[in-house]
């Protein structure tokens, strides 16, 4: 039996339209939760997926202190260790905001260390490039399209194939303007994914602004509130267009957390939407373990990140919630120096999150449709 990741277009491919959100965590802390992650994926049959972001994860180290070869071998590792073969290992948010040529330079040399450590899926997220100017929604979106398309190409070169999982974006997630929330629209959708498409680029899946916001969300006091702002009419209608203009590629819905369990599971529509991503919630985990099992080291993480990025006025748990990912790169040694105790727990607890999870999205049984269409090849 084999346990390297698969490409994510074959998982993609054989559960379009199966009614299923495959689950895609972005283990920022690495230890422990990636096991439970797999085990719960092996017990259920669930297709999963690991990623990280390039500001989480890049050449000159992310904020989780990982460069991706790193990153590559730990998940690598961890798979063989619980034999578990349904996986790919996703490139998040490959962000370029600018599109200037140091900054391609430097995203094309990040995508071949990917591609070289064994990355099987890739998100491409230029959509911070939108031209204000633009007349209609192609003039608009031609920036993004042109990088999109660029940074695609070289991918396929360098893989020597088009079989990789191919995320794009269009509309920046959690944007918002003085009306409120901007969200992608139905014609943008389309437009976007035909500009690519005459570029020879047809990626499997697109992640749009739908109303999420990443990470933990809080109200003007500071408080914490769940995520209940995913406009479900409108990812409907933007994956209906997307099928009516005849496209494969269905929705990538980021910013998860803090969603409750019972909306995903009775009002997400699953299969317009097919990739879910829950990121910010497993370092949420690995705070509350690490405050009752390692409280000397949480403390001194609590007070660092206060210490660097509290505000007058601002409430100490936002500012925390918010903020903490930046001391993993900071504190790496010690975390990963936890005790056996700390990393069963880890262990544990991920394991029945990622338990709901799968039951929310509908994705228990589904590996075995990415295996027989693996074997049919
Ligand atoms: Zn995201």
């Amino acid at each position: 039996m084999v346990y390297e990741p698969i490409s994510g277009k074959i998982m993609f491919d054989a559960l379009r339209d199966k009614g299923c959100i495959i689950l895609a965590a972005n283990t920022r802390i690495t230890e422990g939760i990636l096991r439970g992650l797999f085990r719960a994926a092996k017990d259920t049959d669930s297709p999963l997926i690991v990623e990280l972001a390039k500001s989480e994860c890049n050449q000159h180290i992310g904020y989780t202190g990982y460069r991706p070869s790193e990153f590559a071998k730990v998940v690598y590792k961890c798979a063989a260790d619980v034999g578990w073969d349904i996986w790919a290992l996703h490139a998040d948010h490959t962000t370029v905001k600018k599109g200037d040529p140091e900054e391609i330079k430097d995203t094309k040399e990040l995508l071949a260390e990917q591609i070289d450590s064994g990355y099987t899926s890739f998100a491409i997220d230029a959509s911070y490039l939108f031209n204000f100017e633009g007349k209609d929604e192609y003039e608009q979106l031609k920036p993004n399209i042109e990088v999109t398309a660029e940074i695609a190409h070289f991918i396929a070169e360098r893989m020597g194939s088009h079989d990789f999982g191919l995320e794009v974006e269009v509309g920046e997630i959690g944007k918002k303007d003085s009306s409120g929330m901007v969200l992608t629209t139905p014609e943008e959708a389309v437009v976007f994914i035909k500009g690519l498409k005459e570029k020879g680029v047809e990626p499997q899946v697109i992640a749009v602004a739908n109303g999420s916001v990443h990470g933990n969300i809080y109200d003007k006091d500071g408080n914490p509130i769940p995520q209940e702002t995913i406009d479900i009419d409108r990812t409907k209608a933007i994956a209906a267009a997307l099928r009516r203009a005849g496209y494969r590629v269905r929705i990538a819905q980021h910013g998860i957390t803090g969603t409750p369990l019972p909306l995903i599971a009775e009002k997400f529509p699953k299969g317009d939407i097919i990739k879910g991503n829950v990121g910010t919630l497993w370092q949420n985990i690995a705070w509350e373990i690490f405050s009752i099992y390692e409280p000397v080291l949480y403390k001194r993480i609590y007070d660092w990140t206060l210490e660097k990025y509290g505000k007058p006025g601002k409430k100490r748990e936002q500012v925390f919630g918010t903020d903490s990912k930046n001391a993993i790169k900071v504190f790496f040694k010690e975390i990963y120096a936890m005790g056996n105790s700390t990393r069963n727990a880890l262990e544990a607890v991920a394991y029945a999150e990622a338990l709901k999870f799968f039951r929310a999205f509908s994705s228990e049984g589904t590996a075995s449709i990415v295996r027989n269409s693996i074997k049919k090849r």
